[in-house]
């Protein structure tokens, strides 16, 4: 009886996540297609031929980034986890996303501590949840004229804490309450699962995330993790 009833709601999950895949690929899908129509009624209108490409190859990089997204949250997290320096990832992950910020005009700061922090997570998942958390602050900023982005790293006692902060769009006290929760968004593009995927890792990492935002002003995210201080 209970196992037909959790299979039940295995079932539902996937019918509700394979509905919202198809839906969300489906869109960029139909864009490609009636443009590579309007290609081929008009291959002579080079113009109109470069800025049909161009909207294509968006959609179809849009799709990719959908896909992968997806394949983040179906993917198991790991319950190895291993010694991490989070100062040395933060400065990586700043090459990482720095010409991301430079493509939205918004600038991204790093400060850190010289000395190595160490916690306890795996490497693949906390780049994948510090990428969430920046592109979503650049993203906040994108529309603003002088966007900024700081990563903050300090320890408290025996905290690792890492505040991403941003001076963007910002949100409302309802926004914020819906944070995490599945495919809460409040983008036209958005995948809609970057936070739902960074909440449940930081949790398996034992880490814990808190936000602070005012609407128009900006946004601090702050996750805060256990050190690790023995050695291996
Ligand atoms: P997506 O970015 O695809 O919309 P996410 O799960 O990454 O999905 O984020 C969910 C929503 O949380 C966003 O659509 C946005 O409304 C809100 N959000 C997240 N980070 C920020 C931020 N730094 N500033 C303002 N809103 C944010
Ligand atoms: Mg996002």
């Amino acid at each position: 009886m209970f196992i037909r009833h959790a299979q039940n709601e295995k079932i539902t999950t996937i019918s509700h996540v394979a509905a919202s895949l198809v839906h969300e690929v489906r869109n960029p899908l139909t864009a490609v297609k009636g443009f590579l129509k309007l290609i081929k009624e008009a291959p002579d209108d080079l113009p109109k031929v470069e800025q049909y490409i161009t909207i294509c190859l968006d959609e179809v990089k849009r799709t990719e980034a959908i896909l992968s997204d997806y394949l983040s949250i179906s993917k198991p997290l790991s319950e190895r986890h291993e010694r991490i320096d989070l100062s040395a990832q933060i400065t990586t992950i700043h090459d990482v996303m720095f010409p991301f910020a430079t493509m939205n005009n918004v600038e991204l700061e790093v400060q850190a501590p010289q000395t190595p922090v160490l916690i306890m997570a795996n490497p693949d998942e906390i780049k994948q949840v510090l990428v969430n958390f920046i592109k979503n602050a650049v993203e906040a900023c994108s529309h603003s004229a002088q966007g900024k982005v700081t990563l903050l790293l300090k320890t408290e006692e025996s905290q690792a804490i890492l505040e991403i902060k941003d001076n963007g769009i910002g949100m409302s006290e309802k926004e914020m309450s819906r944070l995490g929760s599945i495919y809460f968004s409040t983008k036209s593009s958005g995948t809609r699962l970057g936070l739902t995927y960074s909440y449940n890792a930081i949790h398996v990492m034992g880490g814990k995330v808190a936000v602070n935002s005012i609407p128009r002003i900006g946004t601090t995210f702050t996750i805060s993790f256990p050190m690790k201080f023995e050695s291996p």
